[in-house]
């Protein structure tokens, strides 16, 4: 056998689904040198995550390709990305149409997107080419992972082929899935919640549904809640505008292709539609209905992003695209450590503030499934058609999922939140700056949104006349080599939203501090900010330790 080919990067990326080629891409526009190996030649053609999020949307926007992915869609534009409820079928007269992420649409730059995910994959595939940093190994696999005080070592062989190659790296991170091999070989662990429910997933064509469904306003899912269901759902996507659609349903829990086919899934479609719709199947698979969270995102040199730190089931969209900010995150993290200006708590608070994020996330798909079984085991509308009648109206309103749903980052070491503020999910959306939180857009006096504006690296917003905090903060990032631009303008119209004169924004356009008066001590600031930070008594460090640099 020949001798393994050798090579070295700073960064070795296991696996090329969405979440490690967003983590190329991001690590590639900051010109960190890294290695993906991937097994897949293409994307897999399953639909799987199609809901991309708005803030989902900005990540596309500066990852410089968010035309690509507009372009890319199957639906036409403007098409209505929400879901239609209904009750026992799709045929039943009990049905709702609840708000939908539109209702958030203005807290974000870009607006939500909906395509399968194999498109999505496809344009990051192709912005990758267009990123000297990056070496893409794809239709190799990751076959072992191992970290020494100085570094990682992976080594990969070719699928099929008779190559095998070795590569060193500073960082190795495991997007490779919920069956991920860098995690079990770094020994991380998990844990979560099985529900025991086998889940079948089904592609399929039929105009004849998509005619069905043209008496409800015009949107791209539709879940059917039944008692038998005990609060999981019968659920429909739409994959394109007119035919293909996906299926999701529980299934008896030792279904496989073989004892379930194609007649009992074409049952289970006409119990969910209503009636019997023609169907021409293209892909059935099964899922097992499970939420799982990694202990910790990080050992020593080892990071786990994506569905290989957490899973859970489609439910609320969440996976692709929380897997996608943790690309985001973890990436501006390893290029500032990387480039030198990253301080000693940086790479911890990836899992500081990521996983209290997923943790949350979980809880609110348990507690969503919890709720339903409650609905439906409590109201009937045969045993009470008047009771049923005012819970079910009253449901519409309850929902209110998108405002509440805000991740963020408030009780992270690196960012000066309200003291005792913890990070996650449950929150609220609002105009106004807050440290930890999304920045919300605004517009600038110059007519550009503050998005257009923001800097690669740390962006200070100074709404004020006075140049002496924009000269501090100056200062203070040349005294610790950290990128750091000032954006001057004045405190007035669609800026006053924010209510802050001085706000500081990360790389991940995170705000990491804000005040209306200049800081006593702009290094100290901008120094938490960058990972300099004490964790305070009893504070979790993370994982670092065993091998931290
Ligand atoms: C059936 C199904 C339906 C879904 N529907 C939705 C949905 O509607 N909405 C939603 O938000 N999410 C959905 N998801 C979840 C979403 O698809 C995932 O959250 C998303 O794919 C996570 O991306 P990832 O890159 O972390 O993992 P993956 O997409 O699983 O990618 C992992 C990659 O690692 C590679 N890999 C594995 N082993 C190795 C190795 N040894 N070496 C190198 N590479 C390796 C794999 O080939 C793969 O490309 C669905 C998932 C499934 C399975």
């Amino acid at each position: 056998m020949s001798e393994p080919r050798r090579i070295a990067a700073p960064v070795v990326i296991a696996g090329g689904g969405p979440v490690g080629l967003a983590l190329a891409v991001t690590l590639g526009k900051a010109d960190i040198p890294c290695v993906l190996v991937e097994p897949r030649l293409t994307s897999s053609p399953i639909p799987r995550g199609q809901n991309l999020t708005a803030r989902s949307l900005e990540h596309f926007y500066y990852w410089d390709c968010v035309s690509e992915l507009r372009a890319a869609r199957l639906l036409p534009a403007g098409f209505p990305i929400g879901g239609i409820t209904a009750y026992e079928s799709l045929a039943s007269e009990h049905w709702y149409a609840p708000p939908g992420r539109e209702t958030v649409a203005d807290f974000y730059y870009q607006r939500n997107e909906r395509l399968p995910q194999h498109l999505t994959e496809s344009v990051l595939r192709a912005r990758l080419q267009g990123l000297g940093s990056v070496t893409a190994f794809f239709g190799w696999s990751v076959t072992s992972a191992s970290q020494h005080v100085g570094g990682v070592r992976v080594t990969a062989r070719q699928d099929g082929g008779a190559g095998r190659c070795e590569i060193e790296g500073d960082y190795l991170v495991g997007c490779d899935g919920a069956h991920s091999l860098v995690r079990e070989q770094a020994g991380i662990g998990s844990s979560g919640e099985d529900f025991g429910r086998r889940m079948v997933l089904a592609v399929f064509r039929s105009s004849e549904l998509s005619e069905r469904l043209s008496r409800f306003p015009l949107r791209t899912t539709y879940r059917v809640l039944h008692p038998e269901l005990k609060g999981y759902w019968w659920f429909f996507g739409r994959v394109d505008a007119t035919k293909t659609w996906f299926f999701h349903a529980p299934v008896p829990d030792d279904a496989t292709a073989a004892s379930f086919g194609v007649q009992a899934l074409a049952g289970l479609i006409e119990r969910a539609a209503g009636s019997a719709v023609a169907c021409e199947f293209q892909h059935v698979g099964f899922w097992d209905l499970r939420i799982n969270m990694a202990d910790r995102y990080r050992r020593g040199r080892v990071f786990i992003a994506g569905d290989a730190a957490h899973s859970h089931p489609p439910y609320g969209a969440h996976g692709l695209n929380t897997g996608l900010e943790d690309a985001v995150n973890l990436g501006w993290k390893l290029a500032a450590v990387l480039h030198g200006w990253g301080g000693p708590g940086l790479l911890d608070s990836y899992d500081e503030e990521r996983r209290p994020v997923f943790a949350e996330t979980g809880e609110s798909i348990t507690e969503a499934i919890a709720d339903d079984r409650a609905f439906l085991e409590r109201y009937s509308p045969r045993r009470d058609p008047a009771e049923f009648e005012l819970a079910w109206s009253g449901r519409t309103s309850a929902e209110t999922a998108p405002a509440s749903y805000e991740p963020h980052y408030a009780g992270s070491p690196i960012v000066w939140g309200p003291a005792g503020a913890v990070s996650g999910v449950r929150g609220e959306h609002t105009f106004g700056a807050r440290a930890g939180h999304h920045l919300p857009p605004a517009k600038l006096s110059s007519g550009a949104d503050v998005f257009e504006r923001l800097s690669a690296g740390f962006t200070l917003v100074a709404l004020t006349a006075d140049q002496q905090p924009g000269a501090a903060f100056q200062d203070a990032s040349r005294e610790l080599r950290m990128p750091l631009q000032v954006i001057t303008d004045s405190f007035e119209g669609p800026r006053t939203a924010w209510a802050r004169r001085l706000i500081l924004v990360r790389p991940d356009q995170f705000v990491a501090w804000t005040a209306d008066d200049p800081p006593a001590d702009a290094v100290a600031v901008l120094r938490r900010a960058a990972g300099y930070c004490d964790p305070g008594p009893g504070r979790r460090t993370g994982s670092r330790g065993d091998f931290e640099p």
